[in-house]
C-alpha cells in the first residue's frame, strides 16, 4: 500500500492521532501508513464548518472578514480583519459543535509523541507535553537549533491543565452514560485485549462501522476508513462516510482503523479518567521566534525543524482551502513555506487527517 521508506510527521486532534495509531498498530489489516511522528493537539471540542458559517451569518459576520478564532476563558472568540472581536460564551456554540465530541475522553492527545496546546502557558506560548523518547529528542534538538525557546511549565499551569482535562473526561463520561441509557454502548471507552479485538473485528465490515459508530453519532470524520479501504468504496462528505459498492471478502480494515471502535489495552493501557494527561516525560512551555502560530508556534516550528533537518520526508498539515475562507483542508507537503502558511487553528472538522496521505 505504501512506500516503507517514506516518513511522515502528522499533526492532528486526539481522535485523529488515535486513528493514526490504530492504522499502524493493525498494519497487517489496514496496510499501515507512513506516519512516523505524531504531534497531537489538545482538544476540548470541534465544530462543523457548515454550521459555524451559518452561526456567523446569523450574527451578521461574513466568514471572509474573519482573521482568526480563539477559545479562551470559556468564550468562543471571532477576531475580525479590522481587529474587532466578537465573542459568545462557549455554552452558546452548541448549534455548531459536533455531537461526537460529547463522548470524547482524550483532551491532550495521550498517544502522541508530543502533545501541544495553549492551556497552562502564558499568552504567546504553547504548552508542550513530551511523551516519548522520540518526542524528547525532537524537542531537545530543535531547541538547540534555535527553532524555539523552552521553559518549565509553572505548577499553576500544570494544575490548570490537569483540572480542565479531568473536567472534559468527567463531563463526557456523564454524556456517555446518558447516551447508553437510550442507545447502544459507546464501545471505544471499553478497553479490551488484542485477542478480543481480533475476535470481534475479524467479523466486522463497513455495515458494522455504520451501526456501531456512524449512526450512533460517534464518527469523528477522521477519514481513516476512507484511507484504509483497499478497493476505495468509502467516500466521506461533509457529514459522514458512506459506502458505494460491495465490501471485499475477508476485509475488515475500516473497523480496525476507526478510532471509535474498540480500543485495545495495548494501545492505551489505562482508562482516561485514571490519568487525565496520560503518560508523559516532561511538560514545558515553548515560544518560537521564527514564526507566528496560533499560540507559541510550537507545532509549526517543530514541523519546520523535522523537514529542514531531513528527519521526515513530508508532513501532514491542516491548511485552509484556497477559495473558501477557514475551510480546513488536509495536505501532505515537504514545502516549509506551506507549513508556515498552515499555522493557526481552524476550528472545524472536515474529512481530514488521512486523505492527504499517499497510499
Ligand atoms: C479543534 C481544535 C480544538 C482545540 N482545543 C484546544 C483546547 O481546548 N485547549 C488548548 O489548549 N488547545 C486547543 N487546541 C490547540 C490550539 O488551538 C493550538 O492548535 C495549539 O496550541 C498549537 O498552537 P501552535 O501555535 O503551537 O500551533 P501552530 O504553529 O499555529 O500550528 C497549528 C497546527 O495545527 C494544525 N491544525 C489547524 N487546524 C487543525 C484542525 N482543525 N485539525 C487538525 N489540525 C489542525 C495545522 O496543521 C498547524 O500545523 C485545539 C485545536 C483544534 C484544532
Ligand atoms: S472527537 Fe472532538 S473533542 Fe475529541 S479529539 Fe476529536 S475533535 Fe477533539
Ligand atoms: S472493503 Fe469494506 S470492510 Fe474493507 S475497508 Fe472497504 S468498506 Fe471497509
Ligand atoms: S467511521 Fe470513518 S471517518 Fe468516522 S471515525 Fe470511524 S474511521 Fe473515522
Amino acid at each position: 500500500m505504501m512506500d516503507n521508506n517514506v516518513k511522515t510527521a502528522m499533526v492532528g486532534t486526539p481522535c485523529q492521532i488515535l486513528a493514526a495509531t490504530k492504522i499502524n498498530e493493525y498494519s497487517d489489516k489496514t496496510g499501515g501508513s507512513s506516519i512516523d511522528v505524531k504531534i497531537g493537539l489538545f482538544c476540548m471540542e470541534n465544530f462543523s464548518y457548515t454550521y459555524l458559517k451559518e452561526f456567523l451569518i446569523d450574527k451578521k459576520i461574513d466568514i471572509n472578514d474573519v482573521k482568526g478564532f480563539r477559545i479562551e476563558e470559556n468564550k468562543f472568540k471571532v477576531i475580525l480583519n479590522n481587529n474587532d472581536v466578537f465573542m459568545v460564551p462557549l455554552s452558546e456554540t452548541d448549534s455548531f459543535k459536533r455531537k461526537n465530541c460529547d463522548i470524547c475522553l482524550d483532551y491532550t492527545s495521550d498517544i502522541s509523541d508530543i502533545s501541544i496546546g495553549s492551556l497552562g502557558s502564558p499568552k504567546g506560548w504553547s504548552t508542550v507535553i513530551i511523551r516519548t523518547e522520540k518526542g524528547k529528542e525532537i524537542v531537545k534538538n530543535a531547541e538547540k537549533e534555535n527553532y524555539f525557546e523552552t521553559k518549565e511549565i509553572s505548577e499553576k499551569g500544570k494544575q490548570l491543565l490537569e483540572r480542565i482535562a479531568n473536567q472534559k473526561i468527567q463531563k463526557n463520561l456523564e454524556n456517555i452514560n446518558l447516551r447508553e441509557e437510550v442507545s447502544r454502548p459507546v464501545i471505544y471507552r471499553r478497553k479490551i485485549s488484542d485477542d478480543e479485538i481480533e475476535e470481534i473485528s475479524s467479523e466486522c465490515q463497513f455495515e458494522n462501522l455504520e451501526s456501531d459508530v456512524i449512526s450512533e453519532g460517534a464518527c469523528v470524520l477522521c477519514g481513516a476508513c476512507e484511507y484504509v479501504c483497499p478497493i476505495d468504496i468509502v467516500k466521506i462528505d461533509d457529514r459522514k462516510p458512506q459506502k458505494f459498492g460491495e465490501c471485499k471478502e475477508d476485509c475488515h480494515a475500516c473497523y480496525y482503523a476507526c478510532p471509535r471502535t474498540f480500543l485495545s489495552k495495548n494501545i492505551l493501557g489505562y482508562d482516561f479518567e485514571e490519568k487525565p494527561l496520560g503518560d508523559y516525560l516532561d511538560i514545558v512551555s515553548v515560544r518560537s521566534s521564527k514564526i507566528k502560530g496560533q499560540d507559541g508556534g510550537a507545532v509549526t516550528s517543530i514541523l519546520m525543524y523535522l523537514l529542514e533537518k531531513g528527519l521526515v520526508d513530508n508532513v501532514s498539515i491542516v491548511g485552509e482551502d484556497e477559495d473558501i475562507s477557514w475551510k480546513p483542508v488536509s495536505r501532505l507537503t515537504n514545502d516549509v513555506e506551506e507549513v508556515k502558511k498552515a499555522a493557526g487553528t481552524k476550528y472545524s472538522t472536515v474529512p481530514i487527517g488521512f486523505k492527504a496521505l499517499e497510499k
